[in-house]
């Protein structure tokens, strides 16, 4: 099976991100991407963003997501990807909060009261956050961008064993067939 490799945070102008979907996906295009998932955050997305994001681009599969606010903990963000039927998500970026491990299981424990979390970015805008990368947090760990410009593109991401569908992708990766990739 082939490795897909992967963009799985990305904001555009529909939040606080500088370019446009378009130019968001045409960017991980050109770097030679398979997939690509636009995440905005919810508390800041303006009207149409949802038939705003393209399917694809070519080859380049457009996965429709975004980054959700957990009010019961505050600041804590999560990605939430869609695919036909799987939905994934991720625990975001604990770097950016300062949390130890102990903090990020114990969050993952209340998150998951209501909610499966799939796995961990152990990323912070594209930098690799080793300490969040460990057994002692039991999720896959996925890399990511966070990318919110065109420089902040193509630094850090997955390649996913994987057919070139949607569900199949966002199944390899709770099932943990994938590996990160830092520039
Ligand atoms: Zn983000």
């Amino acid at each position: 099976m082939p490795y897909l490799k992967g963009s799985l945070h990305v904001h555009t102008t529909f939040s606080d991100g500088a370019h446009t979907p378009e130019e968001m996906v045409k960017a991980y295009l050109d770097l030679g991407y398979d997939f690509v998932a636009i995440t905005d955050h919810d508390y800041l997305i303006k009207p149409h963003y949802w038939e705003s994001i393209p399917d694809r681009a070519g080859d380049l599969i457009v996965f429709k997501g975004i980054e959700l606010e957990y009010p019961p903990l505050r600041f804590q963000h999560f990605g939430k990807i869609l695919g036909e039927r799987e939905t994934l998500l991720i625990f975001n970026h604990p770097n950016q909060y300062r949390l130890s491990i102990a903090e990020v299981n114990r969050q993952i424990q209340v998150i998951s009261r209501e909610m499966e979390i799939h796995c961990l970015e152990v990323t912070d805008k594209g930098v690799y956050t080793k300490m969040y990368d460990t057994p002692e947090i039991p999720l896959p760990k996925i890399a990511s961008d966070d990318s919110h410009t065109l420089d902040m593109c193509g630094w850090a991401w997955v390649e996913v064993q994987s057919q070139r569908d949607r569900d199949s992708i966002l199944r390899a990766i709770k099932d943990g067939n994938f590996k990160i990739g830092l520039k």
